[in-house]
């Protein structure tokens, strides 16, 4: 590949940024294009990372303050909608739900900080594995001795380099609602062919009495959205308004390729989201974290190699997901725990998504099932 001296990146998500930053402390220069006129809007993401992820990116990134920490929680209860029948998931240390909007303010000050040129309203219109790219605005024609394509779920240049075999996603839809009175203290998650055929719907506390609920499908709308937040309120005991509503895609293809050429594919590009929960800060920062690889080696296939370990268990998981339906999704889980009267799992592992089970008395306890 020779020595990389400029570095192009398509799109200034959190795969994008997080990888800029990298980039640019290790003395290359780094040009991000960004369409919108401004980071991390429009918002799509509920904002859930680990004590791990978000530890991780202070790593990559240093400088960030925690002001875009807005709470924190030990567990999960996993109810099926419209019966009693649930699950609740311990998680060792913490989840953290934040204010992603913020988050990625931050890491563009930080990225800028670090000498990246962050051009806003700068479309990539053309995009070729040799290098060679093409944004709206002043800038013409560039060649770069490296891309790295993070242009989140649209996917349009991963799938015509030919990272990824093709685009289908879940859509998501998701309300903040501001609720009267008393916020249960951790996220409830609806599963069901009522709330989702192919996923589940969630109800996240957020700041002061704000909740977010949201639900992904292959088809999203907003009447089963109100339904799913009557539904919330209903078990929470309360009222509330609906503030607002925001909502995006994920992917749900395969993990891709995670490089083409002169192009290394990081975060949605490349479909590289946990596809059991949707999750894709945790892969990103893996990715991100094998880039330096490719400059000190000079080798592409250097990255390849780091980022594969990380890929093949999405996609062990991602066929796990694809099982699922035959035991009747995850609705058909909670309800063999149930009936095996197990109402509570341990995670051992939030990101990898391992299980701790322990069993009523005499069945003794196993550790992980799924890695
Ligand atoms: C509803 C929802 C809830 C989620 N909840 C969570 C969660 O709780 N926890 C979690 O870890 N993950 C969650 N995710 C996933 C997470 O948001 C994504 O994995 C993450 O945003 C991917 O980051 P990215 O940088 O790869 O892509 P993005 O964040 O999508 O950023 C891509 C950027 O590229 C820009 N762009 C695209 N094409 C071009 C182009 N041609 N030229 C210039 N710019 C371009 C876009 O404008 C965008 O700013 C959620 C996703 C959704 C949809």
């Amino acid at each position: 590949m020779g020595d990389v001296v400029r570095v192009g990146v398509v799109g200034g998500g959190p795969a994008g940024l997080l990888s800029s930053i990298v980039l640019s402390r290790a003395g290359v220069f780094v040009d991000v294009f960004e369409e919108h006129p401004q980071v991390g809007l429009p918002r799509h993401c509920t904002g859930l990372l680990s004590s791990e992820t978000i530890n991780s990116m202070q790593k990559i990134a240093g400088g960030l303050s925690k002001d875009f920490i807005l709470r924190s929680f030990r567990e999960y209860v996993v109810r099926v909608a419209g019966s009693s029948k649930s699950l609740t998931l311990k998680i060792p240390g913490k989840v953290y739900v934040t204010d992603r909007v913020l988050l990625e303010q931050e890491l563009t000050d930080v990225a800028t900080s670090e000498g990246v040129n962050v051009l806003l309203k700068s479309r990539v219109n053309g995009l070729s594995s040799d290098g060679q790219l093409m944004a709206s605005g002043d800038v013409g024609p560039r060649k770069y001795d490296l891309v790295i394509l993070s242009e989140g779920s649209a996917m349009n240049y991963s799938t015509a380099l030919r990272m990824c075999e093709g685009r289908e996603y879940l859509r998501a839809l998701q309300s903040v609602i501001r609720v009267k009175g008393h916020v249960p203290g951790h996220p409830l998650v609806y599963v069901g062919r009522e709330v989702s055929s192919s996923f589940f719907g969630w109800a996240v506390p957020y700041r002061d009495n704000g909740v977010i609920v949201g639900y992904a499908d292959e088809k999203a709308s907003l009447t089963k959205l109100r339904k799913l937040v009557r539904t919330y309120l209903t078990d929470a005991g309360t009222v509330g308004e609906e503030k607002s509503f925001f909502g995006g895609l994920i992917p749900s293809v395969k993990p891709c390729k995670p490089a083409s050429g002169k192009v290394v594919g990081v975060g949605d590009a490349i479909a590289s989201v946990k596809p059991l929960t949707g999750g894709g800060l945790y892969p990103i920062v893996k990715e991100v974290e094998a880039i330096p690889a490719v400059i000190n080696s000079a080798d592409i296939m250097e990255y390849v190699r780091r980022v594969n370990p990380v890929l093949n268990k999405l996609r062990k998981q991602y066929l796990l997901k694809k099982s699922l339906k035959l035991f009747g999704g995850y609705a058909g889980i909670v309800r063999v725990f149930w009936e095996l009267g197990i109402r509570e799992l341990t995670v051992s592992d939030y990101d990898s998504l391992r299980f701790r089970l322990w069993f009523p008395k005499n069945h003794g306890g196993f550790g992980s099932f799924l890695t």
